[in-house]
């Protein structure tokens, strides 16, 4: 038995976000309107849509033990997310500042703080909680290194999966035990070491397949999704809805088609379930605002 459906590692940020009329140039002061502070970062991202969703989550995670590392904690709790592995100190919570302009166009700057400092000790001493989890899930906001040890500690039984993001090339060890890697195409360019990759997103799925991971899904916004494993390629449709704000869909696209595997569903059917959950963060502003319930998803 496992305590938990899904863990779990990565980032969590406060989204710290200003509108403005004209985002700031060097050197120079602009007003803007009232502060919002926002619970993001994608691992804490990912732990909220699963827990939404229903599944049973954990997150492993640093925070800074500061106010926005409270406002994290409380973010996950209120979602039915486990914050048994969320680790204070060492440093501030990471935070992005965000201008955002009336075009809808900003300017993003990230401190990982506490997030550069969950490190492979931080993994090999939560070793408990990797083996009560059925699948575990992780992204890039955290240092190569520390996923790098997952990888290592993860138990046989375990599924692993990973969204590269933000994308760097990858050791050979991780990428063979992703199933699947989850990418968009900018992603999958950088995986494949070349803005030049060319062909169809099919194309890339195969080349990314040839790599080592056991299975691949390529993410394409609107259009849907297509997963590739050994025997077949196939495209997930799309789902048709308004669009108000793509913040966090990858997100929440990853958070619950790790769930699904790990309930047992084939890759395309998780695929399935999960472009609806993300067609469904796009339909609302936010990030973890934004994320359906299991029964909202049944409605779509
Ligand atoms: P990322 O944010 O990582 O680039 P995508 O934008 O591809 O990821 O979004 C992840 C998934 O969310 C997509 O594969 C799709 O299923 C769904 N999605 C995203 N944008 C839309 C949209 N405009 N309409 C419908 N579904 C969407």
């Amino acid at each position: 038995m496992y305590d938990y459906d899904l863990l779990v590692v990565g980032s969590a940020n406060a989204d710290l976000v200003i509108g403005v009329e004209r985002r700031p140039g060097a050197g120079e002061t602009v007003l803007g309107g009232d502060l919002a502070v926002h619970p993001g970062g994608k691992g804490a991202n990912q732990a909220v849509a699963a827990a939404r969703l229903g599944a049973r989550t954990a997150l492993l995670a640093r925070v800074g033990d500061d106010a926005h590392g409270r406002l994290l904690l409380d973010s996950l709790r209120a979602a039915g997310a486990d914050p048994v592995g969320v680790l204070a100190g060492g440093a501030p919570t990471g935070v992005a500042l965000i201008t955002v302009d009336p075009s809808g166009d900003n300017s993003i700057v990230v401190s990982p703080g506490a997030n550069a400092r969950l490190t492979p000790g931080d993994v090999r001493a939560a070793t408990g909680l990797l083996h009560a989890s059925r699948v575990v899930s992780a992204q890039l906001e955290i240092p190569l290194e520390t996923v790098v040890e997952i990888v290592r500690n993860l138990p046989a039984a375990s599924r692993f999966v990973l969204n590269p993001s933000p994308p760097r090339p990858l050791p050979q060890e991780v990428l063979d035990a992703c199933d699947p890697l989850i990418v968009n195409e900018h992603e999958a360019k950088v995986i494949l070491g070349g803005s030049d990759v060319g062909g169809s997103p099919e194309d890339w799925a195969r080349a990314l397949l040839a790599r080592g991971p056991r299975s691949v899904v390529v993410t394409l916004g609107a259009e849907g999704a297509l997963v590739a494993s050994a025997d077949r390629v196939a495209r997930v449709p799309s789902v048709t809805v308004d669009a108000v704000d793509t913040t966090g869909a990858g997100d929440a696209f990853t958070a619950a088609l790790a769930w699904r595997l790990g309930a047992g569903a084939p890759l395309p059917e998780a695929a399935a379930y999960a472009a609806r959950v993300g067609a469904l963060a796009v339909t609302k502003r936010g990030a973890q605002e934004s994320f359906p319930t299991a029964a909202e998803v049944d409605a779509l």
